[in-house]
């Protein structure tokens, strides 16, 4: 049997609209927008394709060039995020490699041969639904971990909270926040790294840590915009990130029920994991222009940068957030929000949808197992700034 050449974004997690794939040496292909304005509530693709192996087959996102038109504030001079990088590409949906493509004259082409009849290309691996209900699902058998729903997102699917550790009154409470913006699926490998690495009962640094420490991991803020392959927003069109100041049950009930639940637990530390499309390193945002920032935090988050570039090499120094230093923190953004309200050390993670510039892997650049290990890292980190953290709830 041969079938034919099949171009689908039906599938879960799935992005892409196809204009034309009736030859395969030309396969048209348009970018999703979001249900949102927003200039960058666009660039996310996920798609699956039949019938190819052995065909030499060459994708055109048409409308990249126009999407790389809207650049970040403060990103002037940077790279545009589909230069030096290419698609994360599958036949068994669980090794992905990269293969190279570039701008040409507004569009974003990759060209491949499949070796197989389906393969699958992404704009980075995609973090599957029933892969994080499992990691949920094996961490509960851990003794040290409980799991809590909530409350539901906009479009009614549960949000889990899983704690780890026993909440006491001295220890120490963390907070850490995945996939706020969907399309940041390496979020969901950093959470799966760090989760089976705290469950871990042979593994001294998580021992420790709970010792001194409660987590509280929400691995999944934005579930219904993983689902549905979107780009920045939850089903009902909000950036969760910029609805901190005053989430609605309407617009953001996820940050509604995450934020209730820091004003029981407290927040001494608190990381908000992204992805960042166009630099090329892992890099890290602190609490350091919003109203209240202070000397105290500032070293505080120094010493973190240290901490956790000495716990994982893939955390360089030296790559500050882009742009400068705004004059005022956006208390919109979880993590200026939650250091304001919290006054505590309040952290933004990005790491590369490229590749990182000090360890170039030609395969498969920043992977979903380079993910898990920075996952895996943040236990050490945290613990090398655990006793400077401000004790207790406020
Ligand atoms: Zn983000």
């Amino acid at each position: 049997m041969s079938g034919k050449t099949s171009v689908s974004g039906a599938i879960p997690c799935g992005s892409i609209d196809v204009v034309d794939a009736s030859d395969a040496a030309d396969i048209q292909l348009r970018l999703r927008r979001d249900n949102s304005q927003d200039p960058q509530a666009i660039g996310y693709y996920y798609f699956r394709v039949s019938g190819v192996r052995g065909r030499a087959c060459t994708f055109r996102l048409i409308n990249a060039g126009t999407e790389a038109q809207a650049r970040l504030a403060g990103r002037d001079g940077y790279e545009d995020e589909w230069t030096n990088t290419g698609p994360h590409v599958s036949y068994d949906r669980r090794h992905w490699f990269r293969i190279p493509g570039k701008l040409e004259g507004g569009a974003y082409v990759f060209r491949h041969e499949p070796e197989h009849d389906v393969c699958y290309y992404s704009k980075w691996a995609p973090y599957p639904p029933d892969r994080e209900l499992d990691l949920i699902a094996r961490c509960q058998l851990s003794p040290r971990v409980r799991i809590a729903t909530i409350g539901r997102s906009a479009a009614g699917t549960d949000l889990d909270v899983v704690t780890i550790g026993e909440p006491a009154p001295k220890k120490k409470v963390c907070w850490i926040l995945a996939r706020q913006h969907p399309s940041e699926t390496m979020g969901g490998y950093f959470i799966e790294g760090l989760l089976e690495r705290m469950v871990d009962e042979s593994d001294p640094i998580a021992r420790l840590l709970l010792q001194h420490a409660v987590l509280h991991v929400v691995p999944n803020m934005n579930p219904d915009g993983s689902r549905l392959g979107l780009t920045r927003t939850n089903a009902v069109g909000a950036n969760l990130n910029r609805e901190w100041m005053s989430p609605s049950l309407q617009r953001s009930p996820e940050v509604v029920h995450v934020r209730s639940q820091m004003e029981g637990t407290g927040v001494d530390f608190c990381l908000d994991v992204h992805g960042d499309e166009e630099l090329r390193c892992v890099f890290l945002g602190g609490p350091l222009e919003i109203p209240s920032r202070s000397t105290f935090l500032a070293e505080l988050f120094n010493a973190f940068e240290h901490s956790w570039a000495a716990a994982s090499p893939e955390y360089e120094l030296g790559h500050p957030y882009p742009g400068g230093a705004p004059a005022e923190a956006d208390l919109r953004m979880a993590w200026n929000w939650i250091g304001e309200r919290f006054k505590c050390l309040s952290v933004l993670l990005e790491q590369p949808f490229k590749d990182t510039s000090w360890w170039q892997d030609p395969i498969q650049g920043w992977s979903p197992e380079r993910a898990v290990r920075l996952g895996a890292s943040l236990p050490q980190a945290i613990l090398g700034v655990l006793p400077r953290l401000r004790p207790g709830p406020q």
